[in-house]
């Protein structure tokens, strides 16, 4: 929904901006290596392998899952700042500095052009490293003016806007687009009425 694995990383948490209704829907390690699958971060059999591995050492798991975690909760302030046309938050953009740093010497460069590092799939930190990698990917490309926060109350998801004419204000139109055209149209019967 996102458009991009960042941001799909980011909205991994539903109502984010509602604390009433906000709910994570990845949790646990067979969840995130579904959710690396599915967002193409990690092939299938790879997922599995990694899986099996990284089931032997519980402790490092769990703390893998939670760096993972921390790199979501630096992200959300930085993309808000971003949209909002702001600066970043200077505690998050250390925290994010120092990822990405992490994320450079745990990444391999293989020797080809055009040159772009690698993450592994040996691990679940590779995991996040890939996602460091991607984070700077999208905060220093083309891309980073078409990240968008939907509108809808409470929503708080990101999505790469690719429409033509930029201006897509919701996550989906199903879902808050739906709502606020359904909102508008019971505040016109209401004023009608
Ligand atoms: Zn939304």
């Amino acid at each position: 929904m996102g458009g991009h694995p960042v941001l799909d990383f980011v909205n991994t948490v539903a109502w984010r901006l509602d604390p009433a209704r906000t709910a994570d829907r990845v949790q646990g390690a067979e969840a995130w290596a579904r959710w690396a699958v599915a967002t193409g971060l990690l092939a299938a059999d790879r997922a599995e392998a990694l899986l099996r591995t990284e089931m032997t050492d519980s402790a490092r798991m769990e703390a893998a899952i939670a760096a993972l975690m921390d790199l979501r909760a630096i992200l959300w302030p930085v993309l808000d700042a971003l949209v909002d046309e702001e600066e970043p938050p200077a505690r998050e953009w250390e925290a994010l500095r120092r990822v990405l740093l992490l994320a450079r010497e745990r990444t391999t460069l293989p020797p080809a052009f055009p040159l772009r590092w690698q993450s592994g799939t040996d691990r679940f930190d590779d995991l996040r490293h890939a996602l460091a990698l991607r984070t700077e990917d999208l905060l220093s490309g083309d891309a980073l003016g078409r990240v968008r926060r939907c509108e809808g109350p409470g929503c708080g998801w990101f999505f790469l806007d690719r429409s033509r004419s930029g201006t897509r204000r919701w996550c989906s139109s199903q879902d808050c687009g739906n709502r606020d055209r359904a909102k508008r149209h019971y505040s016109r019967t209401r004023q009608g009425g």
